[in-house]
């Protein structure tokens, strides 16, 4: 595809996300806060399908993993051991003709010399260390000693409670501790949507194991990793694995993959699974002067465990979905014109509205009433909306575009007026073949549930 299709289908994504309700600029009446977005009604649904999807997949569907939500200011001397303080900066320049604040990773080299990737401008500065944390005061006294971070991953508040957990969750070598939640980076170029954002939500595990299983386990969780993309309805093709080199590694990793994905704007990270050996544990325990180690009941070991982290980026997943599922198809108008349709084919699971219900008419009361029944059938086990008005093309087209995978009509069928055997059956329609079957109210929930979970 050529870059041109590719920028304009992203610019229909993120129309797409406004129009509906997905995805808006924050303090979008104010001009906007640079890297900071609001989900609407939609976008929260779509997000909570991710997030507890990932939760029951990660946590409640192992015997080996418990969860934890741990706050976002964080100690100083936390991110002090952790080498955030120090190190946890982007290289930065400001081109002084055009006056961009850039990474340095982001210029461009023409004939051995940097430029500006805006103006082209080559009269830039030195390069100077920028530390990404958001710092704040901590009470009254706005001094040294009151300075916390807005933590900048998930990751330190569990290192910092693996002996607390440890010990309430009595669990055994190798077992993990997951948590869903904010992080917040000051990025020098937020960009690409909701790629790169300021303030993101992560979905990082740590899974403790002895030093001799690390290795092992990286690999295990890259599979593992890849199925969930799969499973939510990432085709395994758009899926890329990035062994990350040893120049580009952290220095206390052994070992990194990144999961890419093919965004219209290029392929780019989603995840990072890396074998962080004891590093945090053992920094941790060296700066609080505090034991983190395992007790071996077997082996009368004690030792600090090494961990493997799978950690991954709600938004970016979020947008790797909608940008999986945005197509345009042709189907036929009211007149069986064939015009264009715009479909979000998300997977069921991550669909935010499972099922719409129609009365084919609104002004006929038995119709409305048997709507609302199916309604109150559904409700206490998926989201479901109810659309009354409109032609019936019109509302499912309304719903394909914000990727509800089922519709339900209400008509005279249903009512048995023209043939009794139809009596209490409805029309059930499928979003992506569009194919319609005839599906009894009584059978409709155990239809629906097997096809959403
Ligand atoms: P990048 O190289 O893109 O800056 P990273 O390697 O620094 O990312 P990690 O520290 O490994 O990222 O964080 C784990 C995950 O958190 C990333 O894979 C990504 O999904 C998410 N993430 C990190 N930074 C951001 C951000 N600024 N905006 C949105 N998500 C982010």
């Amino acid at each position: 595809m050529s870059d041109e299709h590719d920028a304009r289908r992203m610019e229909k994504i993120v129309s797409l996300c406004k129009r509906r309700g997905f995805i808006f600029q924050s303090s979008e009446v104010y001009g906007g806060l640079n890297g900071a977005w609001d989900y609407g009604p939609l976008g929260v649904e779509l997000k909570r399908n991710l997030k507890n999807y990932w939760w029951r997949v990660m946590v409640h569907e192992r015997d080996d993993v418990v969860g934890m939500d741990g706050s976002i200011l964080t100690h100083p001397e936390v991110l002090k051991a952790s080498g955030h303080v120090e190190g946890f900066s982007d290289p930065m320049i400001d081109c002084r003709t055009c006056k961009a604040h850039l990474r340095f990773d982001q210029l461009t080299e023409k004939k051995g010399v940097k430029q500006c990737p805006n103006c082209g401008g080559k009269d830039l500065t030195e390069p100077r260390q920028f530390n990404l944390m958001f710092e704040t005061h901590v009470g009254a006294a706005a001094d040294e000693s009151s300075i916390a971070y807005l933590r900048p991953e998930t990751a330190q508040s569990i290192f910092v409670q693996f002996k607390n957990i440890l010990e309430v969750s009595r669990k055994k070598l190798p077992f993990g501790i997951a948590q869903i939640g904010k992080a917040f980076r000051n990025e020098i170029n937020p960009r690409n949507f909701t790629f790169r954002s300021r303030e993101f939500e992560q979905m990082e595990l740590e899974y403790f194991c002895r030093a001799e299983q690390g290795m092992e386990l990286l690999d295990y969780w890259k599979e593992e990793r890849l199925k969930f993309y799969e499973n939510i309805g990432i085709a395994r093709d758009k899926l890329h694995v990035r062994t990350v080199p040893d120049d580009e590694r952290a220095f206390y990793s052994k070992g990194t993959y990144d999961i890419e994905y093919s965004f219209p704007f290029g392929c780019q990270e989603l995840e990072g699974v890396a074998y962080r050996t004891d590093y945090d544990l053992s920094q941790h325990q060296r700066a609080s002067g505090k034991s983190l180690e395992y007790f071996d009941e077997e082996t009368k070991q004690r030792f600090v465990p090494h961990v493997v982290e799978p950690s991954a980026g709600v938004d970016r997943t979020v947008l790797a979905l909608l940008c999986e599922a945005y197509a345009e198809d042709e189907a036929p108008d009211e007149k069986g014109k064939m015009e264009t349709r715009i479909v979000l084919r998300l997977h069921p699971r991550m669909s935010p509205i499972k099922c719409a219900v129609f009365p084919l008419l609104k002004n006929k009361e038995p119709l409305v009433a048997k709507a609302k029944e199916v309604i109150d059938l559904l409700r206490p086990h998926m989201f479901v909306f109810y659309d009354e008005s409109g032609a019936i093309g019109r509302r499912y087209r309304r719903q394909d575009e914000i990727g509800t995978p089922f519709g339900v009509t209400i008509d005279f069928e249903t009512l048995g007026e023209k043939n009794a055997s139809l009596r209490d059956t409805v029309t059930l329609r499928d979003r992506d073949s569009m194919k319609q079957e005839r599906v009894a109210i009584n059978d409709l929930l155990g239809t629906l549930t097997s096809r959403i979970r």
